[in-house]
């Protein structure tokens, strides 16, 4: 599991404003046939979670995959589920923290065939079918697009 973790810290970039809307605009940066935003009572259990004041978060909380729901209990998947999920691992809190609180801009470059370690808020059950998430400073790119948007800043065309 310290693997994973380290893994995912190297595919984790930090990149500038302009780079970052170009990937969070992009319809690839949320991999799988449905895209959903994480439902307004579960942003605030988040937050609690957390131990933010309610209402800390904002920005609409991006997920997507294949399906929608739980296997075992229907609940609709979201960033709360993510989010419990990471709490049970030391970098995980980390991770959480710099995504949701900072102001920093972060684009995972990691294929997302599946979040791993994953599991259902309500009944535990190990999720596979959620691939990918955004928030305002959080998104991901396949690593080409990623390096033809630096690119293309560099270059003064984005
Ligand atoms: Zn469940």
């Amino acid at each position: 599991m310290d693997n994973e973790s380290n893994k995912t810290h190297q595919n984790t970039r930090p990149v500038s404003n302009r780079v970052f809307k170009a990937v969070y605009d992009s319809p690839a940066s949320l991999p799988g046939n449905h895209k959903w935003v994480t439902k307004e009572e579960d942003v605030r259990q988040i937050e609690k979670l957390l131990g933010m004041p309610e209402h800390t978060i904002g920005a609409p909380l991006w997920v997507s995959g294949d399906d929608h729901y739980c296997p075992k209990c229907q609940r609709e998947i979201n960033w709360l589920d993510i989010v419990s999920s990471a709490l049970n691992s030391v970098h995980g809190k980390e991770m959480i923290a710099k995504v949701i609180l900072g102001q920093r801009k972060f684009v995972n470059v990691e294929a997302p065939k599946a979040i791993a370690n994953l599991r259902c808020w309500n009944c535990q059950a190990l999720i596979e079918n959620l691939r990918s998430f955004k928030c305002h400073n959080w998104a991901y790119a396949k690593p080409a697009l990623l390096e033809m948007l630096e690119l293309m800043e560099k270059k003064g065309t984005l």
